[in-house]
């Protein structure tokens, strides 16, 4: 009998890894709801994925009509060439995401990680100011603690999220900004949030010739550290870059698809951006797609008679017809089976548990938004915080995927979660806390 663990060991290179230090994964055998299901010393170990396998899975693991939308597209068309040739899984996705945004957010770029969705906005934005004769528009500006990828562009604008210090001299000319971070009881977020808004201003007035556009996370910066903002915050922020002329792309990779309570972040901010990009929630966490969608005025700005204006950018794999059938199902179950409600209600059950986790010592900063619960361990260690990686491992043991990141711990589970469920990773969560 094949030994896959061993064979993982010799043969799998892993993401976000210390190969030499970390523990075997676990080898998943198959999903179902809220639950994975590892093999284990012989038997079957399930595992409450409260992080929706890295903030992917919405409706569930295995939903049946998703699967069924997936393999009645395989037996038409799995894959096809996305230049001079369409489908309508495309045509319909496109048409349908066109619909839930608000003036001219119309026109839908497709690719297949968020990463490279980001990647793809950068490069419509400054060569939208080049084809104009605004050369010199080559610098973006970002948030401290931002995380937009791991590609090239990518990883530029989140070199404030303290992962890739590393790569400094390889980046692109990205200017960096406060980000004005809060959470449940915060006295300051007002005096924050001016100073942030100041700082700003003064970078604005130095270098808005220079700059293209503003790219952040509305609402939730993710991967470096689930810090939340008013939207209030970000409503001001996109009033003042817009006062320079600056275009305004907002990341909606893990916010999308219902994370914060609405569809989509911008939602509640009260402010259109004029580029929003999507991936993790987009397939229900199926396949790997994502999309860059923009508005027709700047998708006008790429005519022209000859080649050079046109964007040259496209992934292989671009808008795969398996991808595009499962993401057209997903969304129309967001309408069928009534998820914001469900989301609402999860985010009840997250504000009734924050009283009790804001009485924990070990603890602060406890915070909810939407379907998203996180607060901070009390001694900060940063990312590579030997706590987290113990409570990472027991959480594991006691069959919970709670993954904190560096000092943060957060829940983020897909909507199918019941209250039951949700009480017992509560429970869990305390008594990983309490062998600290
Ligand atoms: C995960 C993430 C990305 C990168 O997406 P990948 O599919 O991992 O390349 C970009 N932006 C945000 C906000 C993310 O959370």
């Amino acid at each position: 009998m094949t030994n896959f663990l061993e064979n993982d060991q010799k043969f799998v290179w892993h993401p976000y890894t210390q190969h030499a230090t970390e523990r075997d994964p676990l080898l998943i055998k198959r999903a179902k709801g809220a639950s994975l299901y590892a093999q284990k010393d012989g038997a079957e170990f399930e595992i409450l994925d409260m992080i929706s396998s890295w903030w992917t899975c919405t409706h569930g693991h295995s939903h049946p009509e998703l699967n069924k939308a997936l393999q009645d597209q395989a037996e038409n068309v799995p894959h096809v060439m996305f230049a001079g040739f369409t489908h309508e899984p495309a045509i319909r996705l496109a048409e349908q995401l066109a619909q839930h945004m608000p003036d001219d957010l119309s026109r839908v770029f497709y690719t297949d990680n968020g990463s490279s969705a980001v990647e793809a906005a950068l490069k419509m934005a400054y060569q939208y100011w080049a084809n104009q004769g605004e050369t010199q528009r080559v610098e973006f500006l970002a948030f401290d603690g931002a995380y937009h990828g791991d590609t090239l562009g990518a990883m530029s604008v989140s070199r404030g999220s303290g992962f890739f210090s590393l790569f400094e001299e390889f980046m692109c000319q990205v200017r960096m900004v406060p980000f004005a971070n809060t959470w449940h009881v915060d006295q300051d977020i007002i005096k924050k949030e001016e100073l942030a808004l100041a700082a700003l201003e003064k970078m604005l007035e130095q270098h808005s010739e220079r700059l293209a556009a503003i790219i952040l996370e509305p609402l939730m910066q993710g991967a470096a550290g689930f810090r939340f903002c008013r939207p209030e915050f970000i409503k001001a922020v996109v009033e003042r870059v817009r006062a320079y002329g600056l275009l305004v792309i907002f990341d909606e990779v893990a916010t999308g698809f219902g994370r914060t309570g609405t569809l989509f972040a911008f939602e509640q901010v009260g402010v259109v951006p004029d580029m929003i990009c999507l991936s993790k929630g987009l397939t229900a966490g199926y396949m790997p797609l994502a999309i860059t969608i923009t508005r027709q005025s700047i998708f006008e700005a790429f005519l022209g008679q000859g080649f050079d204006k046109a964007l040259a950018h496209g992934h292989t794999f671009t808008a795969n017809p398996l991808a595009c059938a499962v993401a057209n199902r997903s969304l129309a179950l967001f309408a069928e089976e009534n998820t914001l409600q469900n989301i609402s209600r999860i985010n009840a059950e997250h504000v009734r548990f924050m009283s009790e986790l804001e009485q924990n010592h070990q603890v602060k900063h406890v915070r909810v938004l939407g379907s998203v619960l996180a607060c901070d361990l009390v001694d900060d260690e940063g990312y590579k915080s030997k706590k987290s990686l113990f409570l990472k491992n027991w959480y594991q043991s006691q069959g919970y995927n709670i993954r904190p990141l560096g000092p943060t711990i957060y829940l983020m589970p897909p909507y199918c979660i019941s209250n039951t469920q949700l009480a017992s990773a509560y429970a869990c969560l305390l008594q990983g806390l309490a062998q600290l």
